[in-house]
């Protein structure tokens, strides 16, 4: 095992697959905590910076093995104070991240997946297509990464932040994590899960399982099988209060419907051993699901499945004909599922002068799928005919849609598990 690419990564090994590699060498399973803390809370990639380590160790270890990470090649920064950065991963690919901070918390959103092979009606990510998994290293690398850029190692742990939204002294910046960038994360469940156990793991990150959080547009045979897994928050990408709405709007729907759904969702969290709900998030789409019948429909639907609901604006991109909802009736929505009894969270827009709000997520994916292609040629016709039309109407409409931004309309919950969050 001489080559590069022959050698193992630590950055991507869990707890007992770090102690799997240190028996394999011969050595005491406690190294693996030890080099799990050099990486992951000092945040050292060279092994000969291990100096709790002895060097034949050391030596040992560089020949099998080493730290390799994705790499960052864009940084964007908010006047808001959000940061988002575009990462590079091993498949040629590339994804977003992005870290809001806020009162009491700081939150990062994390990708599993270069691309998606969903293909939700609403989601600029689904219409890239898909290309890759990403690997263990490549998703917790996206934690590291945060850590460094926002100078997050070597301080308290993230869990010291205070239940009532003040921060403890010195705290780690990123307090809160969420599975709701670029992928299903549940398609990409083995690594997922090894990267869920660092982020919680006390030797590595030590995130609270409250604090951690998979968002799912619904795998059902993976939440069947999550709580063997992890004991992660969880989401849901609901959307629609009815299968044939839903069918349109998040197909795998027509896999798994939502009673199906439902019925997972709550296996899981009821295996929990806190009392933990999950979190319900809806797309408000102009005229597709934002009717009050809607709102009253999704109030019954919920009413025996305790959560919390999150509404979501939809953002527009160019590769959609669907439009915000207007204020008035993201509020007259919000309003009917309160008076039902609900806590609901409207997500408020962070970062937009970074390309980094709820909807602007997209990387850069080299589709395998031949979906991205096929959305781009109907885009381009459409955009013939607008422009056309425009030119006999003597109006704005081709700038306007020329002007859109090809954008991610999916999955920056940051509002979710929000601790004493008081009810709207
Ligand atoms: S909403 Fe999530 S699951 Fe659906 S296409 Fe987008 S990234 Fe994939």
């Amino acid at each position: 095992m001489t080559t590069r690419e022959a050698k193992i990564n630590l950055m991507g090994l869990s707890l007992p697959k770090m102690q799997a590699f240190f028996l394999e060498l011969g050595e005491k399973p406690f190294r693996a905590s030890q080099t799990l803390k050099w990486i992951h809370q000092r945040g050292v990639t060279d092994i000969d910076a291990m100096t709790d380590i002895s060097k034949p160790l050391r030596e040992k270890m560089k020949s099998v093995a080493e730290i390799r990470l994705p790499q960052i090649t864009q940084e964007f920064r908010s006047a808001d104070g959000s940061c988002k950065w575009i990462v590079q991963v091993e498949s040629g690919s590339s994804v977003e991240m992005v870290f809001i901070p806020e009162a009491g918390r700081g939150t990062l959103c994390i990708s599993s997946q270069a691309g998606c092979s969903l293909d939700c009606s609403f989601c600029a990510t689904g219409k890239q297509g898909f290309n890759s998994n990403l690997t263990v290293a490549e998703i917790i690398g996206q934690l590291w990464w945060a850590n460094q850029k926002l100078a997050g190692f070597g301080v308290k742990p993230a869990q010291e932040w205070s239940e009532d939204g003040k921060p403890a002294q010195n705290p780690r910046p990123v307090s809160n994590v969420v599975m709701m960038g670029m992928g299903e994360p549940l398609l990409n469940f083995e690594n997922v899960m090894d990267a869920l156990s660092l982020m919680m793991e006390d030797q590595a990150y030590g995130l609270s399982k409250r604090r951690v959080t998979i968002s799912t547009s619904g795998v059902v045979p993976a939440i069947d099988r999550l709580k063997d897994f992890t004991d992660a928050s969880l989401a849901v990408s609901l959307h629609a209060p009815n299968d044939e709405l839903r069918n349109e709007l998040v197909p795998i729907n027509k896999k798994y419907p939502i009673k199906e759904l439902l019925r997972s969702v709550s296996g899981y969290m009821e295996g929990l051993s806190d009392r933990r709900v999950p979190v319900i998030e809806y797309t408000l789409i102009a005229g597709v699901n934002d009717h009050r019948q809607h709102a009253r429909e999704l109030a019954v639907l919920l009413k025996d499945f305790p959560c919390k609901i999150n509404l979501i604006p939809f953002n527009p991109f160019s590769l959609s004909d669907y439009r915000r909802p207007s204020s008035s009736s993201v509020s007259n929505f919000r309003q009917i599922l309160h008076e039902a009894g609900y806590t609901v969270t409207v997500r408020t827009t962070r970062a937009d002068d970074i390309g980094a709000a709820c909807g602007q997520l997209v990387g850069e994916v080299g589709d395998n799928t031949r979906r991205s292609q096929r959305y781009r040629d109907a885009a381009e016709a459409q955009k013939g005919n607008e422009q056309e039309f425009a030119v006999e109407q003597r109006s704005e409409t081709a700038a306007e849609v020329t002007g859109k931004r090809f954008s991610r309309a999916d999955n920056l919950a940051i509002e979710i598990d929000r601790p004493r969050r008081p009810s709207v």
